[in-house]
């Protein structure tokens, strides 16, 4: 028998298990942690009981009922990605990783419905054809493999308890209570019914829930002759108002600070606590755990590298070995034991991999894509928690208001958080009409009620006030909904603020132009007030973080990293010893003025030597193929009727016959097409080229301009004035982006006109309006929250 237990709250769960003595349950949970919760809610009540999560107990079940090598046959989702994947490849079909990943996540949706071919095939209707071409095979493959996965122990479990050749030992007449499943799949409910032929299944759910079910939810779809429905609940009364702190937004932290919180259980109005959300709060003597991510980072670098050499061709698996063996004995010499732990995941994957088939010697970029995949399934789940002892109050998220009682208690809720709005169907209409008529679907208006539920329980079981963001409740509907049968009383508080409202669209003055830099020009070009601030005003509000590396850090860093390793090794191949060492050098010494934690300087220095090891082979293949010299940071300065032209060339590489003016950016936001150089919109490369013409750095030999994306080499872009030699360029460093530019007289002859009109506007003008070239341009202006500034069109609109 299935027993519906209607509760007004989660302690009419506890006292109905203990009021109507029922012996030895087993409570299966949707997660170890709420199976946790319960064990230790038991244990408060001096009971204990069996908590388990749902994957453990179907496990159970399937290993007592002696299913033929259970263990042999089972693949959780990362090895089943990994067999498949093996089959796709060898079976010849395209190699496409994307298409191949949405076919299996597809197949593994439909599969919780059913594992009909008929059902899937007719799901399939709806999307396109090779995509259901794809996911069929899938399907058939598990199927001729008899391979047992998630959803087909659900419905195998479910068929055995259906038919007669139960082993005569096997249990009945037990009670499983299934607690606190948010949303049950089709596989799932159907396993549930057949349990409920020989055992006693509670399924306790929040009675507003439960009568507020559509035909679409999980609990109308249980067997009405097998069900029994129990009024479980005491009712209780809420509150008709609630006390509120409103603060303004972009102030919590701020607030916070005026409040003690001091025996207090925080509540942040999340579904989960991220590193930025804690930062928000006081944390000091607050008691938290929160997820925490340290390994993707190491993760993405170790396979970076391989992912890059496998874009050209495969590789066979001993060198990929070799390579991975040699970065693990590096990291034990290093310390990096996050690494080592990365890599060795990695090299189990891919052992497993081999061993699928004698075929597999090789591997491409595909099967890494799918082996990386897979690995980051396995990678540690870790939490961060404050371990200073002595706590005042205790930090939690939405998900476990049900485990404080009888607190002091407040609940925030700001904007910068995910919210209470649950996730919605993903199906087009006739998906969605076609799979709620064979089980049920997932719902947000049902997760919300549940979460109501809940949030009610919180307010009937402690002393609350809220925390509101001024304006969120007109943006958010789910929390207006959630809050809505409550006065939310405002509460005064210590926050004050005495708004003064400040509006720039120009500024009257005048600038004397006595230097030029590029830099200096093309803020000019870029807007004139923000130019005059800047120059005229020395008003420049840049907000740096002790604690944090900044941009202009990262960029100075690698700058410097480039220029140091071609200093010791000015040429021959990439050493990669040296770059590690210099690297690290760098780096301590710029972090030396700053207060990095370890985390921050991981992340630091990974970027630092990602990205310069490319730019620095980037460099040597160029190099070998011109027989270039470089010179870094080149300085330039010339004085030309009245005015000292000065500037920094990144990198100045030069040969017989050849000039290459080289610049180092961290993005390629200032070249994302050839028409911002080609049409002198961002005009450094011209400053740096007609300096170079003027000093005659370059007389007769043929000149080549480009821009170097350190964050991903394939951006870097050439521009020249030889149309052959470009070809030969592209060719030989395999670029994608090169441009011809013309006559170099003619062009150089229209920047210069640019360049002269701007110095006679820079020393003539007597106001400086905000007049922005691109809105772009305000995205990065310390001023663009209080600057009355002109139109400007976006350029990418
Ligand atoms: S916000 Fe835009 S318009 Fe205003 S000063 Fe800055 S760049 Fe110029």
């Amino acid at each position: 028998m299935l027993n519906i237990l209607k509760i007004n709250q989660s302690k009419d769960f506890y006292r109905y298990v203990q009021e109507h003595n029922l012996i030895d349950p087993i409570v299966v949970c949707p997660n170890p942690t709420i199976a946790d919760q319960v064990r230790s809610q038991f244990l408060k009540m001096s009971s204990s009981v069996e908590s388990v999560t749902i994957a453990k107990f179907i496990r159970d079940q399937l290993m007592s009922l002696e299913v033929e090598e259970l263990s042999q046959r089972y693949r959780g989702k990362s090895e089943l990605m990994v067999i498949l994947g093996a089959i796709w490849a060898k079976l010849g079909k395209e190699k496409d990783y994307k298409k191949f990943k949405k076919a299996f996540n597809l197949f593994t949706e439909i599969r919780s419905f059913s594992l009909s071919e008929q059902v899937l095939a007719a799901v399939l209707e709806n999307y396109d054809e090779e995509l259901g071409e794809t996911v069929i095979w899938i399907h058939r493959f598990i199927d001729q493999l008899n391979i047992i996965d998630e959803h087909s122990s659900y419905f195998l479990l479910s068929e055995m308890l259906r038919g007669q050749e139960l082993p005569v030992d096997y249990p009945k007449e037990r009670i499983i209570i299934f607690y606190n499943f948010e949303f049950l799949t089709g596989s799932q409910v159907d396993l549930l019914r057949s349990l409920s032929l020989r055992d006693h299944l509670y399924i306790p759910i929040f009675k507003n829930v439960y009568e507020g079910c559509t035909s679409l939810d999980w609990p109308s779809w249980f067997d009405q002759h097998n069900t029994q429905v129990i009024e479980a609940g005491q009712s209780f009364s809420l509150p008709e108002e609630l006390p509120t702190f409103f603060y303004p937004k972009g102030y919590l932290n701020k607030f916070l600070h005026t409040l003690s919180l001091k025996d207090q259980a925080l509540v942040l109005g999340s579904k989960d606590i991220n590193r930025s959300m804690l930062q928000e709060v006081p944390n000091r003597l607050i008691k938290y755990k929160a997820p925490l991510d340290i390994y993707s980072t190491q993760f993405l670098a170790v396979t970076k590298e391989i992912e890059e050499k496998l874009k050209l061709s495969s590789i066979p698996i001993h060198e990929i070995r070799d390579f991975l063996q040699a970065e693990v004995k590096q990291g034990i010499l290093d310390k990096k034991f996050l690494k080592i732990k990365c890599i060795l995941l990695l090299l189990n994957k891919i052992n497993y991999w081999a061993e699928l088939s004698d075929d597999n010697i090789e591997i491409t970029h595909f099967e890494f894509l799918l082996l990386k995949e897979a690995t980051s399934l396995d990678l540690p789940r870790l939490n961060l928690t404050n371990l200073k002892g002595q706590f005042e109050g205790e930090l939690y998220h939405l998900g476990q208001i049900e485990n404080i009682n009888h607190q002091q208690s407040l609940m925030v809720f700001s904007s910068h958080y995910q919210g209470v709005s649950m996730g919605g169907s993903r199906y087009t209409e006739n998906v969605e009409q076609y799979l709620g008529a064979i089980g049920p679907l997932r719902r947000s208006e049902f997760d919300l009620e549940i979460l109501k539920a809940k949030f009610h329980e919180y307010i009937h079981t402690n002393t609350v006030s809220l925390v509101l963001e001024e304006g969120l409740l007109e943006h958010d509907l789910a929390l207006n909904n959630m809050l809505e049968s409550f006065h939310l009383k405002n509460v005064p508080h210590a926050l004050t603020f005495s708004k003064t409202q400040y509006q720039f669209s120009s500024w009257q003055g005048e600038y004397q132009l006595k230097r030029l830099s590029a830099s200096k020009l093309q803020k000019f070009l870029d807007c004139q007030l923000k130019f005059y601030l800047q120059y005229g005003q020395r008003i420049n509000p840049l907000i740096e973080y002790q604690t944090e590396t900044s941009p202009i850090d990262m960029g100075v860093i690698e700058h410097e990293v480039i220029e140091v390793y071609f200093s010791h090794l000015p040429q021959g191949e990439f050493d990669a010893e040296l770059h590690q060492k210099v690297c690290i050098e760098v780096f301590q010494k710029h972090a030396q003025q700053k207060s990095y934690d370890q985390l921050e300087t991981e992340v630091g220095l990974l970027e630092v030597r990602t990205y310069t090891a490319q730019v620095i082979k980037f460099l040597i293949a160029l190099q070998s193929h011109y027989g270039l010299t470089y010179q870094f940071e080149k300085s330039i300065q010339l004085e030309k009727e009245g005015i000292q032209y000065e500037g920094m060339i990144d990198c100045f590489a030069e040969a017989d016959t050849k000039v290459f003016i080289l610049d180092f950016k961290r993005s390629n936001a200032s070249f994302r097409t050839f028409k911002m150089i080609e049409e002198f919109e961002q005009i450094q490369l011209w400053f740096y080229l007609s300096r170079i013409q003027e000093l005659g750095l370059a007389s007769n030999k043929e000149i080549v301009i480009g821009y170097i994306d350190l964050s991903n080499i394939e951006n870097t872009t050439f521009f020249g004035f030889d149309e052959d030699s470009l070809k030969d360029l592209k060719q030989a460093m395999s670029l994608s982006k090169v441009k011809y530019l013309g006559e170099l007289d003619e062009k150089l002859k229209h920047y210069a006109d640019i360049e002269h009109k701007a110095i006679q506007s820079i020393n003539s003008l007597k106001e400086f309006v905000a007049m922005p070239s691109d809105i772009k341009v305000c995205h990065f202006c310390g001023i663009n929250k209080i600057c009355a500034r002109e139109e400007a069109s976006d350029a990418s609109s």
